[in-house]
């Protein structure tokens, strides 16, 4: 009936169904219903949960994307929705709605800061306004401003603000003209263009004139700098090794860029040459000890490569670098996943962390595990190179040891009297996992049913452990001696873990036979957070805790923080601590208390202090 006409192109249904309107019993209904019902399930969003107030949102969005508008800002998204005749939606249901949308693709959203007062309803517009910056050279072809721009790019990898501005000036580029601030935030949180660090003369971060395109260089490095004097008595490193696969441009280019978010890359040589290369970079990580990333095929090589001597770089350093870096390429290598059409299975177990050997080209690999039956030294089979325990160890992360000091809390009589205060309560939370603290808590007297209730209500396991402490605390006054019986009544790991509850302060030892001991007074600028963040590694929350912020702040930032990046996250909780913990107590955001807490999470303070005084 319909053969030939536009229609047949919405003709899903194989089977031809006669009704009879007539007859309420009619058979073939249920015909309909069956087919029906098959068609909905067959649908991709099938079995999602859907509030049906979102369908007339969807179909206004639909209407503007018909009508070719690639972007709306926020303002206008509620506007749409007040206007709406049937009941609005609140701001929280909004953004859950936006969220959504962006989970399945329709658009594209972020819920951070600068980014959600805009809505890209049609992800092709930023791609083209991707494209149109970085591209292939044939495509610059009789367009000499794109072309000049392209041997930049991909000679130094480059690319300034105001050339961008030109670009979108022409009027093939136009329409990413209206929305250009948005479009380039964008892309500078998708790290397709990396703004590198700069700050004014307070250490303020400033917006500096140029992005970094990592995708975009050709050059290889040709300085010479891995073929440097005692070049292999001078680095340490470490391969990410695939598995199965191989590491695809794209996944290399996304770790450079993220590098170039937190680093500065090295300048070297005479002639000053800017250290950032196809799939290769090095970076400045303190005034003696720079970082040298080579992207291969099938592996990634890091290594630290200090000024002198490879036994002066601080094991800290090394392992909170390494914790970071292993984060990042977890996150990236899935978000490659999601983003990327073909099927490929690259995930985080296909990458297996490898100690390398101080050769500057095809180093030898020793696997983690085989550290322990290797005995004190490693011969490199292939070139014979000797490399000691101290310097194999350093990218891991050793265990605390466990034994206690003569004078240990637990034996002193003093100390067991007093009853702890909240920062000990967290750090004790830290100490043991839920069930552990399940066993403490019924010892100190808390009711089963209390306890069951709290677990029932608390999912965040942080949370739930302090609540339940703080329970036991809020209906006596609980000494640690107290704490220590019902450990060992409970047979929770052994009595000393409480000892951690209570550091001794040797921070103030340090500066005392520190030649200035002042330095420590100074405020916490924007680039000392930058610095730090990398150096917390994965120890986020026992900072935050060593902070004196409490478990609500970590729920609040880490909920913020959905992809695990551990330098961004560590990051917020720097920025949580300064600009809203320190303002609203009035305490002044001394480097003091910061190395005080990187003190008490197990760091070496040197590390620090390199970091920021040198
Ligand atoms: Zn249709
Ligand atoms: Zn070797
Ligand atoms: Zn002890």
């Amino acid at each position: 009936m319909f053969e030939g006409t536009a229609v047949t192109a919405h003709l899903v249904l194989e089977d031809k169904i006669f009704v009879n309107a007539k007859d309420k019993l009619d058979l073939e209904m249920t015909n309909i219903r069956k087919n029906i019902i098959d068609k909905a399930m067959a649908q991709p969003s099938w079995g999602q949960t859907f509030p049906k107030c979102f369908i007339p949102l969807e179909i206004e969005l639909i209407k503007l994307i018909e009508k070719k508008v690639p972007i709306i800002t926020m303002v206008q998204m509620k506007k749409i929705n007040s206007g709406h005749p049937i009941k609005p939606l609140t701001h929280f249901e909004l953004k859950v709605f936006l969220k959504f949308q962006h989970a399945i693709g329709k658009l594209l959203y972020f819920d951070v800061p600068n980014l959600d007062q805009h809505i890209i309803l049609s992800p092709t517009h930023l791609i083209d306004a991707f494209k149109s910056i970085v591209t292939d050279k044939r495509f610059c072809e009789g367009d000499k401003k794109r072309k000049d721009l392209w041997d930049v790019m991909s000679e130094k990898g480059v690319i300034s603000k105001q050339a961008i501005d030109e670009l979108w000036r022409q009027h093939k580029y136009h329409k990413f003209q209206k929305d250009k601030d948005h479009l380039l935030a964008m892309m500078n949180y998708l790290d397709i263009l990396v703004e590198p660090k700069r700050y004014d003369s307070q250490h303020n971060r400033i917006l500096p004139d140029f992005y970094y395109v990592a995708s975009m260089v050709r050059t290889t490095d040709y300085t010479g700098y891995l073929q440097s004097i005692s070049f292999m008595q001078r680095n340490i490193g470490i391969a990410f090794q695939s598995s199965s696969l191989i590491i695809p441009p794209a996944l290399s280019f996304r770790l450079i860029s993220y590098c170039l978010s937190i680093w500065s890359i090295k300048t070297y040589g005479e002639h000053d040459v800017n250290m950032l290369f196809h799939r290769c970079a090095v970076f400045v990580i303190d005034t003696s000890l720079d970082m040298h990333i080579s992207c291969e095929d099938d592996q990634i090589i890091i290594r630290l490569v200090h000024s002198r001597n490879r036994s002066f770089i601080l094991k800290d350093l090394a392992s909170s670098i390494s914790e970071c870096l292993a984060s990042a390429l977890n996150k990236i290598s899935q978000l490659y996943i999601k983003s990327s059409s073909e099927q490929c299975d690259i995930t985080t177990k296909s990458f297996e962390m490898k100690l390398c050997c101080s050769a500057p080209e095809d180093p030898c690999f020793l696997s983690i595990d085989d550290l322990s039956s290797i005995g004190g030294t490693w011969l490199c089979p292939s070139h014979g190179i000797e490399h000691g325990m101290y310097t194999l160890t350093s990218w891991i992360t050793t265990k605390e040891t466990e034994k206690c000091q003569l004078n240990c809390p637990v034996l002193n009589e003093e100390f067991l009297s007093e009853v702890p205060s909240a920062l000990h309560l967290r750090r004790l939370s830290l100490l043991f996992d839920v069930d552990e603290v399940r066993v403490l808590v019924i010892h100190l007297g808390l009711s089963y049913t209390v306890w069951s209730d709290l677990y029932k209500m608390e999912h965040e396991p942080e949370l739930l452990k302090f609540q339940a402490l703080r329970c036991c605390f809020e209906n006596s006054a609980v000494t640690f001696n107290e704490i220590r019986k019902a450990v060992e009544a409970g047979e929770i790991q052994n009595p000393h873990t409480i000892c951690k509850m209570c550091y001794i302060s040797s921070l103030d030892e340090f500066v005392i036979s520190d030649s200035q001991p002042e330095k420590w007074d100074i405020v916490l600028t924007d680039e000392h957070i930058d610095k730090i963040s990398p150096l917390i590694g994965k120890k986020s929350l026992q900072f935050l805790v060593e902070l004196e912020m409490d478990f609500h702040t970590w729920e609040q930032i880490n909920y913020r923080q959905t992809e695990r990046d551990l330098v961004a996250l560590n990051k917020s909780i720097l920025n949580e601590w300064k600009s809203n913990l320190c303002k609203a107590t009035n305490v002044r955001p001394s480097m003091r208390k910061i190395g005080q807490a990187f003190k008490n999470i197990g760091k070496d303070i040197t590390v620090l202090e390199k970091m920021l005084f040198c």
